[in-house]
């Protein structure tokens, strides 16, 4: 028999790919009873994944928001599209452009701050009355038996006990939920660390994204809204290696202008002002096994990349649209939600995004941080003939907007 302790399905983790799951399920019908649980409290010291970085929305994530209604309150926090992506390879001729205009779309994607995306989705949450939030709530113990969950963990230094028919983990790239299952995973540690920042330049970006590749790592630059007080902003990422961050975070304004001109150039004009640095280091990891019975992982607690092709998010959101449908599925057809063969449908429907998607990304980090002489050749080579070839642009484009496999409902821009 439900009541306030028992639920169908409990979201451990509220980062962006959890809450996003939350708001997904607060759609479906018949209404599934969900748990979502964070150890962070987003009025007074928001999640990580809220901070002040920015993400770059892929078109399909876009859709994805339409289809959870949540696209306009984004739009309206303020967002600046992506109508050109230009790569280049520093010390080198190879360059190409991918454009909306060729791809058919209004904007290739669409950067937006960490902080603002996490407001527009706490406030979606609050519309559904199927979402209990617990936070700040850690979860600390989770025992499986046949027919249900039990979770042990503790809220305002209180203990709690509840039980649920599934567990989804998005608690990120240090999953608890994946240490606890002892669940393995491969990892690569890629020796480097992304510095971040806003940046201003003294020219008008004109949306227009930029993608360098340096012997040290790749850097990108994602034009962002202006400010009364701040125009020409842009969201950097920067990849330095490991050895050398603590330099680079030590650096004076002034000499971390210097230096990123250096590294970038002046193709989006003279860098005026640097906004606060943080940093983060950079892995790629990949779980061995997306679900069990009773389990699944989506967003960064499955799969952490690079964010050198911008497609973390991204892809953490298309698990939330692929596992918001099946479970829609299952629970219409009055299926156990936790049923293994329910959570199998998932992880077989995800498997080709997820290694498409890491492939790509570590192949560009790998193929681009490289001296030797034949790949610089081939490299070059190959941005020349994406420059000269509509049709690889074409191609490439596709990618960078999220269309990797079969698409769920939400990624058509389709309510569940
Ligand atoms: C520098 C940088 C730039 C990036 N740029 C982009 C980009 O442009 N585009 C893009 O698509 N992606 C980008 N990414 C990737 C993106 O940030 C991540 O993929 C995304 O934030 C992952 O979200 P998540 O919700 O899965 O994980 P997290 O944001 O890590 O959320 C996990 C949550 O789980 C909670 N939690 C953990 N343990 C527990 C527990 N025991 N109990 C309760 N709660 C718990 C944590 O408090 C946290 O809020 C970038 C990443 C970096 C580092």
């Amino acid at each position: 028999m439900a009541n306030d302790t028992d639920f169908d399905i409990a979201i451990i983790g509220g980062g962006s790919v959890g809450i996003s799951l939350a708001c997904a399920l607060g759609q479906i019908e018949p209404a599934p009873r969900v748990v979502l649980i964070e150890a962070h409290d987003y009025k007074n010291l928001p999640p990580p994944g809220f901070d002040s970085r920015t993400v770059a929305l892929s078109y399909s994530s876009r859709q994805i928001f339409e289809g959870l209604q949540l696209w306009k309150s984004i739009e309206q926090r303020g967002i600046s599209p992506i109508e050109m992506i230009h790569i280049s390879d520093r010390g080198h001729p190879g360059m190409t452009r991918l454009t909306a205009n060729e791809q058919g779309v209004e904007a290739l994607g669409y950067v937006i701050e960490n902080r603002i995306l996490g407001e527009a989705l706490f406030a979606r949450l609050s519309a559904f009355s199927n979402i209990t939030l617990m936070a700040p709530a850690r979860m600390q113990q989770l025992d499986f038996k046949n027919d249900r969950v039990i979770l042990q963990g503790s809220m305002n230094d209180e203990a709690f006990q509840l039980t649920t028919r599934l567990v989804v983990a998005a608690d990120g790239t240090e999953s608890f939920v994946r240490k606890f299952m002892n669940i393995s995973q491969r990892h690569w540690d890629y020796q480097q660390t992304a510095v971040i920042a806003n940046v201003a330049c003294d020219r008008p970006h004109n949306h227009v994204a930029y993608e360098r590749f340096t012997r040290d790592g790749p850097m990108a630059l994602l034009p962002l809204t202006d400010l009364d007080e701040a125009k020409n902003r842009y969201g950097l990422v920067w990849t330095v290696p490991q050895n050398r961050v603590e330099q680079v975070l030590a650096l004076n304004d002034e000499q971390f202008r210097t230096e990123l001109a250096v590294h970038f150039g002046e193709r989006a004009g003279k860098f005026v002002r640097i906004g606060k640095r943080a940093s983060y280091p950079l892995g790629l990891s990949h779980i061995n096994e997306h679900v069990r019975h009773r389990l699944a992982f989506i967003g960064n607690a499955a799969h952490t990349l690079h964010p050198v092709a911008g497609q973390g998010f991204n892809l953490g959101l298309r698990d939330v649209a692929a596992l918001a449908q099946v479970l829609q599925d299952a629970l219409a057809a009055q299926q156990d939600p936790g049923d293994l063969d329910v959570l199998q449908a998932y992880a077989k429907w995800r498997r080709r995004d997820h290694i498409q998607t890491a492939v790509f990304t570590d192949s560009l980090v790998r193929v681009f941080s490289t001296d030797f002489t034949p790949l610089v050749l081939v490299r070059n080579a190959g941005l020349l003939a994406m420059e000269m070839f509509a049709p690889l642009r074409k191609r490439l484009g596709r990618h960078a907007m999220g269309y990797i496999g079969r698409a769920s409902l939400l990624a058509r821009g389709l309510r569940l």
